[in-house]
């Protein structure tokens, strides 16, 4: 791959968690480029990294990448549930360390990844290879020629958009953090709270393990058209931080980022484009966590690209029946819940904490993965029928 003259078979647009893993599992004899706009991976961080302690064993991301949490504490404005976990332990990732481990894991030999680089457009010939064009952070443009493209660009879609496949999504989640040292805070816990501080939304208190606490917000919009720093300056403002055992130093670390709110769509791969994390809508739509799944589904397709480049015509068929086997019926279930919720009063909010601390610890894990097998519906609905009397 020459600078003047770049070519690959893979051009991998987004350097997040989804891209890389992409990257990582391409087999060696096909080369790709990954095109990332930041100029650093994992910075600035743009999530907030919790997770399951299970699913970061299963991916082999090393242990001092994590912090792991045994206490999940739900709170709205007058009521609280408290839940020690035994079985489906959370977590919560240093971000910056688990994306750089990720990239860690590209082959010198077959990828090339060039930072503060932005995809501008491509554009597609008639033998069905493409030329996309890219800009670096000084104003260089270059032209990439490459067999495949994939949009790993998060919620802007980048190629997409580009190429007329689809759009960023008109319902996003987004989301503002404070960073500061843990203090006092007890580093196997992590709060989350719903009501009149985060309407439409949510809030987390989420230590990791660096001794650091992140305290976020989360809104929708456009179902509120209330900014989260604005949001988050109430909360702070108002001084409801001491409820929760954290007092906000004068001095801290702010990350924000954006997290597409839209229903998941089955169709994934146009010929020899294809999409896959946030890009994709592969977050849960409960509390949008999205990490484990980019990385999971990213693997995959890695996989699967290299079948495909080697002649297996079936290779991205079975990229796309796996996503919709594990996706459709729990995030069909799951987007109906996050619309619902999103409209919720502080008094409808009350209720369903109070409903939600007579859940068994597998039930609530179930909610907050998104995971809607039959037990967890019938629950559900048996609960709120209670809740009517
Ligand atoms: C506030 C907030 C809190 C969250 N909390 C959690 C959480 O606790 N746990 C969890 O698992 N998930 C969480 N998520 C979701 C999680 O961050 C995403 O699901 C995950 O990052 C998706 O990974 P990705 O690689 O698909 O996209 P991204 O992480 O968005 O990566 C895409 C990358 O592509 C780059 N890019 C975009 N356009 C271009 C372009 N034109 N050219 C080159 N590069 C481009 C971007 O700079 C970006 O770095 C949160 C999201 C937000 C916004």
């Amino acid at each position: 791959m020459s600078k003047d003259n770049l070519s690959c078979d893979v051009l991998i647009v987004g350097g997040g968690p989804a891209g890389l893993s992409v990257a990582s599992r391409l087999a060696q004899s096909h080369s790709c480029i990954v095109v990332h706009q930041d100029t650093e991976i994992g910075k600035p961080v743009r999530t907030s990294g919790g997770t399951w302690l299970r699913d970061m064993t299963a991916l082999g991301i090393p242990a001092h990448l994590y912090q792991v949490i045994d206490q999940l504490d739900f709170f709205s404005d007058t009521q609280e549930a408290r839940f020690t976990v035994n079985d489906d332990k959370m977590a919560v990732m240093d971000v910056t360390g688990v994306y750089q481990y990720l990239a860690s894991e590209l082959s010198p030999q077959n990828s090339q990844m060039l930072l503060g680089t932005k995809f501008l457009s491509c554009e597609k010939h008639f033998d069905g290879t493409y030329t996309s064009q890219i800009r670096s952070r000084e104003g260089e443009r270059q032209s990439i020629q490459s067999k495949m493209i994939v949009d790993a660009s998060g919620w802007h879609c980048a190629v997409l958009s580009s190429l007329e496949l689809g759009q960023k999504p008109d319902r996003v989640g987004v989301g503002i953090e404070f960073e500061f040292p843990i203090a006092n805070f007890a580093p196997n816990r992590a709060v989350l709270f719903v009501g009149s501080t985060a309407l439409t939304g949510y809030g987390w208190i989420f230590p990791t393990a660096d001794r650091k606490l992140r305290l976020g917000i989360g809104v929708i919009n456009p179902d509120t058209d209330l900014s989260p720093r604005t949001v988050m300056n109430a909360f702070v403002k108002d001084g409801h931080a001491a409820r929760y055992g954290i007092t906000i130093p004068e001095n801290y670390d702010v990350n924000s980022g954006i997290i597409p709110s839209a229903p998941y769509d089955p169709k994934l791969v146009f010929g020899n484009i294809v999409r896959t994390g946030d890009a994709a809508n592969f977050a849960t739509p409960t509390v949008g966590e999205g990490i484990r799944i980019a990385i999971e589904f990213g693997r995959k397709l890695g996989a699967e690209i290299s079948a495909h480049l080697a002649g297996d015509t079936r290779a991205l068929e079975r990229y796309e029946k796996a996503a919709r086997k594990t996706f459709e019926r729990d995030y069909r279930f799951g987007f109906m819940m996050n619309k619902r919720i999103a409209g919720y009063t502080p008094e409808r909010w009350d209720k369903s904490v109070k409903r939600l601390s007579r859940l068994s610890e597998f039930e609530m894990t179930a909610l907050v993965r998104s995971r809607f097998g039959i037990r967890t519906i019938l629950r559900t609905v048996w609960l709120s029928l209670l809740a009517k009397f």
